[in-house]
């Protein structure tokens, strides 16, 4: 009798369980569309080499996980090992304008040849989203903030959020030169494949999932005290908005995550929930550049992606919902020095009470943002410039109308939360 169950490491998913796994696509598409996040749908099989040239050749996944194979055109393919490349090269097809930022959403199955085990499959599913094309600490927190918001629909309560950096340009080859100088003295008692990454990559080794290592890593010097100060600078700001927005983190100084792509912001939440065993990282991320075979320059983002099952492992029983996508609702607007991270804040607060929003990040000329409020599709654009940052006040602008009017904080808060119908929370 030929065999009819699944192949190691694959599942059928019946309901009542997908109907949990339809209740959290259903809210990462409602939360990420918050944000300004839509969604993208990429091939699940790939050429071979846009997952190496952007994963890495000397990571774990790229070495030995990945399904590939030569078709019968003799080309190399590979079954998609994670969304992010993928995603970088629609991009980068598609093409990307200089200072511009695409949004995008993205969920499915991803391939990769592991040893099964409870939360580890061969095929499982991510949802992620990738912010593409400026390189902004703003941006990072953003994503960051996304995914903390996410989770906290869906009721993962008992997590850590663990950030570090993993700095860039000459801070990295810096960094990697005190870690092999660390690393080299007590190459015998670490593994053969970290004994290989002193000179190959030696970063993976903090990523080292071989316990015979980790005694050794634990004493190595923290990444970021090896940075100089534009890195230091990059991941200063992004703390000091998730401060600023009430986001709490810790950093985990040998925090690098398993790809080669990172620089900068990294990222990883871990969930203390009693089903889940070793396998206790939910979700990832971080920013990247990544390099496509045929692109003409490295692209930029920061994004994350999390593990659908593990995610549904760690949760009990949530309710399912229905879900509401549309354009932004509000624009907030920066002008002027010191003004971006009040507006990330105010941006936050009324994503936090189901608004969607789109913030300035870079802040741009007045006339540009005003420019992108109008495209972003909102009814109001809240402008904080300086004389409303030093008066704790807030300029609403009606945007289908030829009005405005300038308000104490909380009272616009109040005026915007019921133009929208929405409660003051
Ligand atoms: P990564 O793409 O390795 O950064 O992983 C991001 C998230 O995907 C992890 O936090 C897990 O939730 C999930 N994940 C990664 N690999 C697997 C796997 N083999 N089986 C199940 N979930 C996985």
């Amino acid at each position: 009798m030929a065999k009819l169950e699944p192949l190691p490491g694959t599942s059928d998913v019946w309901p009542p369980e997908t109907e949990r796994w339809v209740f959290l696509e259903n809210t990462a598409r409602r939360v990420f569309a918050l944000y300004g996040f839509a969604e993208l749908r990429t091939p699940i099989l790939e050429r071979t080499d846009v997952f190496v040239r952007s994963i890495g050749t000397d990571t774990e996944v790229v070495q030995k996980e990945m399904y590939s194979f030569h078709d019968r055109g003799g080309r190399s393919l590979t079954l998609r090992p994670e969304g992010t490349a993928g995603v970088m090269r629609a991009i980068a097809h598609q093409g990307i304008m200089p200072g511009e930022e695409k949004r995008v959403f993205y969920g499915g199955p991803m391939f990769r040849g592991e040893r099964p085990a409870a939360g580890r499959k061969r095929q499982f599913h991510q949802i992620g989203i990738e912010a593409v094309g400026k390189c902004n600490p703003a941006v990072d927190a953003e994503c960051a903030m996304a995914l903390l918001h996410f989770l906290d629909e869906i009721g993962v309560v008992q997590r850590r959020f663990l950030i570090n950096s993993r700095g860039s340009g000459e801070d990295r080859k810096r960094a990697a030169g005190v870690l092999r100088d660390f690393f080299r003295p007590q190459a015998e008692g670490m593994c053969e494949d970290c004994q290989r990454r002193l000179d190959s990559n030696v970063w993976r080794i903090l990523d080292c999932k071989n316990p015979q290592c980790h005694g050794i890593i634990a004493k190595a010097p923290p990444i970021l005290e090896m940075f100089g100060a534009d890195s230091q600078a990059f991941f200063l700001e992004v703390r000091r908005i998730l401060d600023a927005c009430g986001v709490e983190y810790q950093v985990a100084p040998h925090l690098v995550r398993g790809l080669d792509y990172y620089q900068h912001t990294v990222f990883e939440v871990v969930c203390d929930s009693p089903h889940l065993g070793a396998q206790n990282a939910i979700a990832g991320g971080g920013r990247y550049e990544i390099e496509l075979p045929g692109s003409r320059k490295p692209i930029q983002g920061v994004g994350f992606a999390f593990g659908v099952e593990r995610l549904l492992m760690a949760l009990g029983e949530p309710a399912s919902e229905a879900a509401a996508i549309g354009p932004a609702e509000v624009y907030v607007a920066a002008v002027g020095d010191g003004t971006l991270i009040i507006a990330l804040e105010l941006a936050e607060k009324l994503r936090r009470a189901g608004l969607r929003v789109c913030c300035e990040n870079e802040q741009r000329s007045m006339k540009a943002q005003m420019r992108s409020a109008d495209k972003s599709g909102a009814e109001l654009a809240l402008i904080i410039g300086q004389e409303e940052a030093a008066g704790d006040q807030l300029t609403i602008k009606y945007l289908r109308e030829s009005r405005q009017l300038t308000l104490p904080g909380n009272e616009a808060k109040t005026v915007v939360l019921e133009w929208f119908g929405r409660n003051n929370a």
